[in-house]
Parts: structure tokens; C-alpha cells; sequence
């Protein structure tokens, strides 16, 4: 085992032991080739530890142990009370070890403590828990098809789940897709993100703990380009489920067709925050901040597109600035005041201030920030939080999807003119309204292009409800009883109860 972990002390001087090896079987093993990530500290750059990646030859042993135990009686036969039950302790195991899950989550990520532990440790809690009460209601229908038949459903299984997670929430998103996986009676591998590689390893300590048979669970790290795309093509997934970039995701959705696996994919957003002049705007722009200043706005669905309306449309932007200013205390994730760490790598943080450039080459407003953050010692991926105003529709800044402390403020004059810009764009995941006008409030959201609409709040994101997008933020849908219905199929029995015709 010695050379499969090791001893951390956190900054925050948590001590722990963190496996380095791959989670298959529930057992650790090393990479066939050895070739390991390093994981690094965004908040100083310091390396953290050196973790195992998967190599093609090692998704294969997780498929296989995963495929084995999709068939065995442990799992297949296991009452679904039984199988509830093990999820149950699960979550119960992951709330005993909230605070080291929490510590490395900030360490490895960024993210502040508090809300790791305050908010990605209840979700992954939550969800989990959510989901293994749903393990013994998930039943058929008999349906009537007349007097000399008896027809029913049985809803199965779909089989052996690939799930590629990203880097943003790192083990929220591990449990969005093993909750419902595993509530169907699924086996499950799982890939993180390489930015984030060591939280879901101290997990599927846990998943062990909680008494999962081998395979069932299987957790590797590695390469995007090469485990994520072994898992993708691989002939024995049945299905695959993928949260990160749009581009990625439309690799994923090619390489997947090899076999036609079940998919489904949440990606990449601009979602709009729509303001009308009836709308009550601290409320507003207490929401509007959050929406995409939260997590250093590394949110899929962050309300990173403002249209404001233009009566109102300068004293938005003066409020915006002063909330911003007041609560957005950059700095150490560990310190309890920090509202925002550093961005998660130094790719992302580069790739934030490209787009800083571009809106200052584009002619928009740089109306607040616009400059790395120096933080004590000068190191670490630090951005301060960027307002641009007078934004363009057609500016780069306002189409794509930037991922980082970083909002375009734009007016519009009518409520027609602002749900055709919301629109306006290739992707459809979150959307939100501010107006006190209930009747304007549903039909806008009726008329937005997104999956999700929140009517005065923002992100405002909850296990049971069901999460997902159109256009090109993805297919399916993750989270509530709708999630379920990515991992089970559905088969039809017609039993004929009278004669030959
Ligand atoms: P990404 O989509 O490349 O990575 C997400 C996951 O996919 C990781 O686990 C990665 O290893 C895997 N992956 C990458 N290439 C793969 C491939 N060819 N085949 C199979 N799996 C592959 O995201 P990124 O490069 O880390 O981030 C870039 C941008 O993606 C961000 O700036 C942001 O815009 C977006 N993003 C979105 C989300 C989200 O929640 N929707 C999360 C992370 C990143």
C-alpha cells in the first residue's frame, strides 16, 4: 500500500493519507505504463502529489472488473432496499469526512473552504442520499392492452457506465452521475478531470468502507485524450455520461457512436440574466453577482450574459460594482473571508485573461477589474473579478463561453429585444429573469431557449430539480427524477393470456 498513497498535511494542517493508485475491484493498482499527473496547488503553484493515470490497457481492467460485476449475483440480485441501504452509508461516510473531503477539494481546486465544505460536501451528501431513496421505487407500469393480454414494464439496468467528470466541482459532479447510476443498479467507471485528481481517490476509499461489492465502482484518473477517449470508445460501456466543454463533448458524442452507447452530456453555457425595470434590483444584483462570481465563475450554467433594461440599465452597473467590491474578497481559499480562490490552472487562468484582452481589443467598458490578483507572495492563479459594460453582441466577449470571474453588462430597450439576444446564441443551459411582473415573469421563461430558468435568483441549483440544457449545452438530463432516466431502459413484456387469434 506504501507505494499506492501518501502522507499529506493540507495548508490548512489536515493530515491524511492520500491514495496515488487506480480504484479498480476496490482494490489500488498502478497505471500499466506508471505515467502519473501531478497535481498542482492553484494558490501557490506548489505541487501537491503524484497520482496514477490511466492508460487504454487500464480502462480495459476497470471495464472488465465493472463488467463482471454487473453480472454477478452480489450486485444483480442484491435487493434494491439492499442497494439504497449501501448508498445510504455512503453518504453517512462522506458527512464523517466532510472536513479532509473539503480540504483536499480546496486544495486541489481552489474553491473556498467553507463552501466546499458548506456546499459541495452537502450536495454530494445530498445527492447521494436523494438517489438511494429512490432505489426501491423505481418500478414499471402494467399497461391495458386489452382482456386476453397481460403487459408490463420492467425498467433495467442500462449496464457498464462511463462518467467523465470535470475539474469544477470535482466530487459534486462524481455524485450527480454515480447517485442515479448506481440507484438503477448500474456498475460505474468514472474518470476525473486531470486538474482535479485527488478528492474522488480519498472517496472510493469510502465506496469501499460502505461495503460496495468489487466493480460495482471503479475510479480511475488520467488523460482526457487517452482514458477519457478509451472510455469513450470502448465496445463494453453501455452507456456514457460527460460534464465539460462543448468541444469535448462533441468528440465524446463521435467516438461514443462506435457502439451506439446511451448518452448523455452536459456542457458548455452563456447563459443570460435577463433585468427589467420592474425588477427589485438589490435583490437583482445580489443574485446576478452570485450567478457568476461564485466558484471564480468556473459554473457551467453561470449567468455570465447580463441584459439590463435601459431605464435602469447605469444604476445596475453602480450597484453591481459596489456589491462586487464589498463581497468578492480575493485571496487563500483556507481563510475564511475569501470569496474567491485562484482559477484552477494556470491554463484557465490564461485563458481568462485572453478574453480580458479581448474585450479591452473589442472596444467594451473594462468597468472593474481586468488585472491578475496578486496574493501574498506573489504566486498562484489569481484573477480579479472583471466587469465589461457596453458590450456588443457580436463581440467575442459576449458569445463565448469564458469560465471565470468575468460578466458582460449589456441594455436592452423591450421585452421583445431581450429574449431575442438571450437567444441569440448556440447554447441553451441556464437563463434567469428579474422582474416583479409574475405574468412577464412565465411567459419569458416559456419563450427563453435554455433548460433551466430561475425567476429571481440565479444557479439556484437543487438535487431534486432536474438539471440540464438544449441547443449545444447537451442532451439528457442529470439531477431529480428525470436523472434516473438516463441510467435504466425500459423494457416491454407482452404476455398473451388466451389463444392463437
Ligand atoms: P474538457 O471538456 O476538455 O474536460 C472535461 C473532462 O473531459 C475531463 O475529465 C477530461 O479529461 C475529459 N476529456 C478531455 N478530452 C477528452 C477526450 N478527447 N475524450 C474523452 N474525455 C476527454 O474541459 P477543460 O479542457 O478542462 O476545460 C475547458 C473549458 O471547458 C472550460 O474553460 C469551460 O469552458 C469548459 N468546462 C465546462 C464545464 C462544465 O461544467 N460544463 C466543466 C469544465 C470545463
Amino acid at each position: 500500500m506504501s507505494d499506492l498513497a501518501v502522507e499529506l498535511t493540507a495548508p490548512n494542517g489536515v493530515k491524511y493519507t492520500q491514495p496515488i493508485g487506480l480504484f479498480i475491484n476496490n482494490e489500488w493498482v498502478k497505471s500499466t505504463s506508471g505515467e502519473k499527473i501531478t497535481s498542482i496547488n492553484p494558490t501557490d503553484e506548489s505541487e501537491i502529489a503524484s497520482v496514477y493515470a490511466a492508460d487504454p490497457e487500464d480502462v480495459d481492467k476497470a471495464v472488465a472488473a465493472a463488467r463482471k460485476a454487473f453480472k454477478a449475483s452480489s450486485w444483480r440480485d442484491l435487493s434494491s432496499t439492499s442497494r439504497g441501504d449501501l448508498m445510504f452509508k455512503l453518504a453517512a461516510l462522506v458527512e464523517q469526512n466532510k472536513e479532509t473531503l473539503a480540504t483536499i477539494e480546496t486544495w486541489d481546486n481552489g474553491k473556498p473552504y467553507q463552501v466546499a465544505l458548506n456546499e459541495d460536501m452537502a450536495e454530494v451528501a445530498g445527492t447521494i442520499k436523494y438517489y438511494a431513496g429512490y432505489a426501491d421505487k423505481i418500478h414499471g407500469q402494467v399497461i391495458d392492452t386489452g382482456p386476453n393480454k397481460l403487459t408490463y414494464t420492467i425498467r433495467e439496468p442500462i449496464g457498464v457506465c462511463g462518467q467523465i467528470i470535470p475539474w469544477n466541482y470535482p466530487l459534486a459532479m462524481a455524485a450527480w452521475k454515480l447517485g442515479p447510476a448506481l440507484a438503477c443498479g448500474n456498475t460505474v467507471v468514472i474518470k476525473a478531470a486531470e486538474q482535479t485528481p485527488l478528492s474522488i481517490l480519498y472517496f472510493a476509499n469510502l465506496v469501499k468502507e460502505a461495503g460496495f461489492p468489487p466493480g460495482v465502482v471503479n475510479i480511475i484518473n488520467g488523460y482526457g485524450r487517452k482514458a477519457g477517449a478509451a472510455i469513450a470508445q470502448h465496445l463494453d460501456i453501455d452507456k456514457i455520461a460527460f460534464t465539460g466543454s462543448t468541444a469535448t463533448g462533441r468528440e465524446i458524442m463521435k467516438m461514443a457512436s462506435v457502439n451506439m452507447k446511451n448518452i448523455t452530456l452536459e456542457t458548455g453555457g452563456k447563459s443570460p440574466l435577463l433585468v427589467f425595470e420592474d425588477a427589485d434590483l438589490e435583490q437583482a444584483v445580489k443574485w446576478a453577482h452570485i450567478g457568476i462570481m461564485s466558484n471564480m465563475g468556473q459554473i457551467c450554467t453561470a449567468t455570465s450574459r447580463i441584459l439590463v433594461q435601459d431605464g435602469i440599465y447605469d444604476k445596475f452597473i453602480s450597484a453591481f460594482k459596489d456589491h462586487m467590491a464589498s463581497t468578492s474578497k480575493v485571496g487563500d481559499p483556507f481563510n475564511d473571508e475569501t470569496f474567491q480562490g485562484p482559477q484552477v490552472t494556470k491554463a484557465q487562468y490564461e485563458r481568462v485573461l485572453s478574453y480580458i484582452e479581448a474585450g479591452k481589443s473589442e472596444g467594451a467598458t473594462l468597468a472593474a477589474g481586468g488585472e491578475v490578483f496578486k496574493n501574498a507572495g506573489g504566486k498562484g492563479f489569481f484573477i480579479e473579478p472583471t466587469i465589461f459594460t457596453d458590450v456588443k453582441d457580436n463581440m467575442k466577449i459576449f458569445r463565448e463561453e469564458v469560465f471565470g470571474p468575468f460578466v458582460v453588462i449589456s441594455s436592452f430597450k423591450t421585452e421583445e429585444e431581450a429574449v431575442d439576444r438571450a437567444n441569440d446564441t448556440t447554447y441553451g443551459l441556464g437563463s434567469a429573469v428579474f422582474t416583479k411582473d409574475i405574468v412577464k415573469a412565465h411567459r419569458v421563461a416559456r419563450r427563453i431557449e435554455a433548460g433551466m430558468v430561475w425567476i429571481n435568483s440565479s444557479n439556484d441549483s437543487d438535487f431534486r430539480v432536474p438539471f440540464g440544457g438544449v441547443k449545444q449545452s447537451g442532451i439528457g438530463r442529470e439531477l431529480g427524477e428525470a436523472g434516473l432516466a438516463a441510467y435504466c431502459n425500459t423494457k416491454s413484456v407482452m404476455t398473451n393470456l388466451g389463444s392463437w387469434l
